[in-house]
């Protein structure tokens, strides 16, 4: 529950309103969606997480997930630029302290940063647990000097958290957040962004490099295996699944006003397409429930390091990269090429279906397998968190 006046679906319907009227331009041109963000901004929704003591909307992990989806029906890039930086508030409340916690809440309150994750590497491609550029001391200062070849946002972010291999590290799995201010950066853009979906993600490759002042590090330098664990992993793994969730909700929603609006073209008996609506239906289902299981057990959970809640939290991102892009693949056999294939149909199953094909990618569904099957040999009984 957030400590806002206007309650949070009048705050997100606004955002949604202003991501309608651009979606198809951004999609088209590849364009970020900087309406849509301005409209995070002045709602105060960028501070969504932030406690209301610090001038934040005092919201909490439901209603970045319940946030995440509404944004999502309507546009997925938007949705993964607002819940990665959900995703990054998270960790900058949870383990940033003193003079750096004092400068970023009421910034990140007012809506004047907006965050973008820089932990993506040229060569550990997106293994979050390692770093191969390392933070060097220089002057006092902390010198970054970083390759980043995808961040969401890059080009709009207003500063950014960034792992790097901690300063004095001996081995490349000490690794360190560091906040960097877009104008402490001196940034290049080393690549352009054309792909397949995701395009108003503007997600294209930064080359950053400054010095920052020595207390930029969130939590302790190292010790970011703590910030994954507790932090990172089940905002992205929640977050970008909620994402997932409402894009194909959307699309299913726009595909049954569609057919009820057909008006006797559509044969609305046949039993084939029942059972593909069905289907559709029981794979966001499944998914909504798993999301929501899996988000009071990190609201409750004393531990979230043991192996039981690790595989939860990871069948969700898993499950949700597969079942989200299913269900809206089933749609399209559903309703045909019309409605199903071609760009203009107001269905936009072909924008969801190209933008939902990224969700297996974006830290690859192959990397967590390999991660659970380790898991899952530390669990010899077999519990369920
Ligand atoms: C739309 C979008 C936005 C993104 N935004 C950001 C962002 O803002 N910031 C950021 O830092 N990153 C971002 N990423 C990157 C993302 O988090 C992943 O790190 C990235 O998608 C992984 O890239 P990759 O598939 O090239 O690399 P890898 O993770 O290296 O995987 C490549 C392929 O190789 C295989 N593979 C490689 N290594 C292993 C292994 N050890 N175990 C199992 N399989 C392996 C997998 O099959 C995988 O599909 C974004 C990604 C997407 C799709």
């Amino acid at each position: 529950m957030t400590t806002t006046a206007v309650p949070l679906a009048e705050l997100v319907g606004r955002v949604t309103k202003v991501a309608g009227e651009h979606v198809r331009r951004t999609d088209d041109e590849a364009a970020f969606p900087v309406e849509a963000l301005d409209e995070l901004r002045a709602t105060g929704l960028l501070g969504l997480l932030v406690p209301a003591g610090d001038g934040g909307l005092g919201g909490s992990l439901a209603d970045v997930l319940e946030t995440s989806a509404e944004l999502g029906r309507v546009d997925m890039s938007l949705a993964m630029i607002f819940a990665m930086h959900c995703q990054q508030v998270a960790a900058v409340l949870a383990h940033a302290e003193g003079k750096l916690r004092a400068e970023l809440l009421p910034e990140i309150a007012a809506g004047r940063l907006y965050l973008g994750s820089v932990t993506t590497e040229a060569g550990k491609g997106g293994h979050l647990l390692t770093a191969e550029s390392a933070a060097a001391w220089r002057d006092g200062g902390l010198l970054v000097d970083r390759f980043a070849p995808i961040v969401t946002g890059g080009r709009h972010a207003d500063g950014f958290l960034i792992t790097m291999r901690a300063p004095d590290a001996d081995a490349d799995n000490q690794v360190s957040l560091v906040y960097a201010a877009r104008d402490q950066l001196e940034i290049e853009q080393a690549g352009g962004w054309e792909p397949l979906g995701m395009r108003a993600s503007d997600s294209g490759a930064l080359r950053l490099r400054g010095r920052v002042p020595a207390h930029q590090v969130v939590g302790r330098h190292g010790d970011f295996h703590t910030i994954v664990t507790t932090v990172f992993g089940p905002l992205a793994h929640l977050g970008w699944a909620s994402c997932w969730l409402g894009t194909a909700a959307g699309a299913l929603s726009r595909v049954i006003a569609s057919l009820r609006g057909s008006r006797g073209k559509t044969d609305l008996s046949s039993e084939l397409l029942m059972t593909r609506l069905s289907r559709s239906r029981q794979r966001l289902d499944t998914v909504h429930a798993l999301i929501d299981r899996a988000r009071h057990v990190v609201e409750t959970a004393a531990d979230l390091s043991v192996p039981k809640v690790q595989l939860l939290i990871n069948a969700v991102k898993i499950t949700a990269a597969e079942e989200c892009y299913r269900a809206v693949d089933e749609l399209v056999d559903a309703v045909g090429m019309r409605h199903g294939y071609l760009r203009d149909s107001p269905t936009r199953l072909e924008q969801s279906l190209r933008d939902l094909r990224s969700a297996v990618l974006n830290y690859s569904n192959d990397r967590l397998h390999l991660a659970d099957g380790r898991l899952t040999l530390l669990d010899q009984e077999v519990r369920f968190a």
